[in-house]
């Protein structure tokens, strides 16, 4: 029985990935040692980086005044490195709550009070529940302010903004957590400030996570910043100011060359389209016994979130799923109910095997 993993991160990798690393494992290209121990300055690394660098600028077709790094921490460490690179003194931040992951990051950024002032700008908990997503147009922003955030896809509430927000030439540089969407649509980069993805979603495994910035917002990270939280410090040293997670980095190169075989972006959007809507059809054509609570045109197309409104019917769902082969489908921890992360690397099949299953599961208990 094939079995598929619905985690929300760190989350499944093509198969093809996980079988070069382990053909790979003990000897890297002939050099006789593993990429695990080798060193971060060694020719082989350097060129482990420089390819994944240029994968990824070919993958997103990322400009060249944009700058890109690897760095460590996960999403919740750009929270705040992003406001201690970008926000100078007591300068205002818009942040946009629209789920979990925003409203932490508008939190966080809080605590660098005084240093920097965080307005919310818009809040789709307190407008919504957190099952639509404000407007761009609404958007409370001002063009003095430092920048405005915004997380594109919501991993734990299931929003996701499409079309991505286009904001008027009078706004502020736009910073946006890609952790769970980034390399699953095309996107123009140009519309970014600063894009940050931890890379246990789309990209890889856990460790790295990739900042994607405009070269002119550069100016701002000046020497008040502590060295190792300073995108300019670790631009200046070709990402080495301290050791990178060289594994991490290995595998996400990986990733980004499978991507390249599966036609690259566009061609994966149109498969992750397809996914998420059979689930969604599934939800929709069971008569009420699957809900999902998301405005049709805010669902994710990346995690998938349904519930049968009946917590220990929810429970059984998620055992029994477990038992057939589909694994780690339990809804965020404070959120209950089923969700199905279904990003690049989910087959199409898995996502039929799980469609299947919902609609066994439903004769059986409906
Ligand atoms: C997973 C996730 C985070 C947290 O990432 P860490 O790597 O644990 O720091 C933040 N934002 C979004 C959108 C996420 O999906």
């Amino acid at each position: 029985m094939p079995v598929y993993n619905f985690s929300s991160g760190p989350a499944t990798l093509p198969e093809s990935v996980l079988r070069t690393a382990q053909q790979e494992m003990l000897d890297y290209n002939g050099t006789g040692i593993s990429v695990m121990t080798m060193s971060h300055r060694s020719d082989a690394f350097l060129s482990i980086l420089h390819h994944a660098e240029q994968d990824l600028r070919s993958l997103m077709n990322i400009p060249s005044n944009y700058k890109i790094l690897f760095l460590q921490g996960g999403a919740l460490a750009q929270f705040t490195q992003v406001a201690l690179n970008l926000a100078q003194n007591h300068q205002r931040v818009d942040a946009v709550i629209t789920g979990n992951w925003s409203r932490i990051a508008a939190e966080q950024m809080g605590k660098l009070s005084p240093y920097l002032n965080v307005h919310i700008a818009a809040h789709g908990g307190e407008q919504f529940n957190y099952t639509n997503l404000p407007a761009p147009e609404t958007w409370d922003i001002s063009r003095e302010s430092a920048f405005v955030h915004y997380v594109i896809n919501e991993t734990a509430n299931g929003v996701q903004y499409h079309p991505v927000p286009k904001l008027g030439s009078d706004a502020p540089p736009v910073v946006c957590d890609f952790s769970s969407e980034i390399l699953s649509r095309p996107i123009n980069v140009s519309d970014f400030g600063v894009i940050y993805a931890g890379a246990q979603k789309n990209i890889g495994m856990a460790g790295a996570t990739v900042v994607i910035i405009r070269e002119d917002l550069l100016q701002r990270c000046t020497d008040r910043i502590p060295n190792v939280w300073n995108y300019q410090v670790h631009l200046d040293r070709n990402g080495m100011y301290n050791t990178p997670c060289t594994y991490a980095i290995y595998i996400a190169g990986l990733v980004f060359r499978w991507l390249q075989t599966q036609g690259g972006v566009a061609k994966i959007a149109a498969l992750n389209e397809r996914k998420a809507a059979l689930l969604y059809q599934t939800i929709d054509q069971s008569g009420g016994f699957y809900r999902n609570p998301i405005a049709p045109a805010a669902r994710s197309r990346m995690n998938v979130i349904f519930s049968t409104g009946n917590p220990e019917l929810d429970a059984r769902f998620i055992q029994e799923a477990a038992l057939n082969g589909m694994q780690s489908l339990a809804g965020y921890k404070t959120l209950g109910g089923m969700r199905a992360s279904i990003y690049n690397a989910m087959p199409l099949a898995g996502v039929e095997t799980l469609a299947s299953f919902m609609r066994e599961f439903q004769r059986k208990n409906g």
